[in-house]
């Protein structure tokens, strides 16, 4: 299910040395973009293997970001990050179709079932169990996927022995991640902030920011328990939230703010794959 647009293709291997991997060098790299290699490529390396699955989504991300906009961060943060990484690591194909079922009621969404996406990232699992990893680290451009991808990710370590971990770009407001600063006020989950100001650093051209508006849903507020990031979750859709599709204040979004934010999530993602490929539980038995 690999995202193939042209463009986002440009992007995995424009100027990264995912670009120069030619068979002469492949056993020399340090990490392999996984549809580059052959079949005996893999077997030669068969072993203790970590592997990187992208993950995002196509989905309805307001007037002013494209569908993929999970998919092209994820991918993108991915595909830096393991330029970056001194260790081996292998880069699978981006899984760009997931979980939106929050975003459904918008023309251009395009969502799997949770059964499905189950199911698939199950297949997955064990394909790879087969292809040698033993270490997978999912990382994750779509909040909504995340639920999943821990039920995934315990499965996949009952069934088939894979070390499993689940990182995100930024991890999400609704599932203790942090913001920046009030001025979304914690509310910020879909297409504000911080995700225009990635957008703009990575695919300025995709941007379109003439009709966008403040949609920060300060009514969450009145509640103490209930809400983004606290202690009772509920069950959404960002069609509850309005018609803009947005959650967030995407008019304070700047190219520069991206660039920050991208490349810390890059530099944090380098050491999670530091960790990952040392990651090991007391008994080794049960590895
Ligand atoms: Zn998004």
């Amino acid at each position: 299910m690999a995202f193939t647009g042209v463009e986002v293709h440009n992007i995995i291997t424009k100027e990264t040395k995912l670009e120069s991997f030619g068979r002469h060098s492949i056993l020399t790299m340090p990490s392999y973009n996984w549809i580059e290699l052959t079949s005996n490529d893999v077997s030669d390396r068969k072993g203790d293997l970590l592997a990187v699955q992208p993950i995002g989504a196509v989905e309805q991300h307001g007037p002013h970001l494209p569908l993929g906009t999970d998919t092209i961060v994820a991918e993108s943060v991915a595909t830096e990050a393991i330029t970056r990484f001194s260790g081996s690591v292998f880069l699978l194909p981006t899984i760009s179709v997931a979980l939106s079922r929050e975003h459904v009621w918008a023309p251009g969404t395009l969502s799997l079932t949770p059964q499905t996406l189950l199911s698939l990232l199950n297949d997955l699992g064990g394909s790879l169990q087969s292809a040698g990893v033993s270490r997978l680290v999912f990382l994750n451009g779509h909040g909504g996927n995340s639920a999943i991808l821990r039920v995934a990710c315990r499965e996949l370590r009952v069934q088939y022995g894979i070390m499993t971990f689940l990182a995100h770009p930024q991890l999400p407001l609704d599932q203790g991640g942090t913001a920046h600063d009030d001025a979304e006020m914690g509310f910020a989950v879909h297409a504000g902030r911080s995700e225009t100001s990635i957008m703009l650093y990575l695919r300025p051209n995709l941007v379109t920011l003439e009709n966008t508006a403040r949609e920060v849903p300060e009514w969450l507020d009145k509640f103490e328990h209930i809400g983004f990031g606290k202690e009772v979750t509920f069950g959404w859709t960002s069609r509850d939230f309005g018609t803009a599709g947005v959650i967030g204040d995407p008019t304070l979004a700047t190219k520069d703010q991206g660039e920050l934010a991208f490349n810390a999530a890059v530099d944090r993602f380098v050491e999670v794959l530091s960790e990952a490929s040392r990651f090991t539980f007391p008994s080794s038995e049960h590895k």
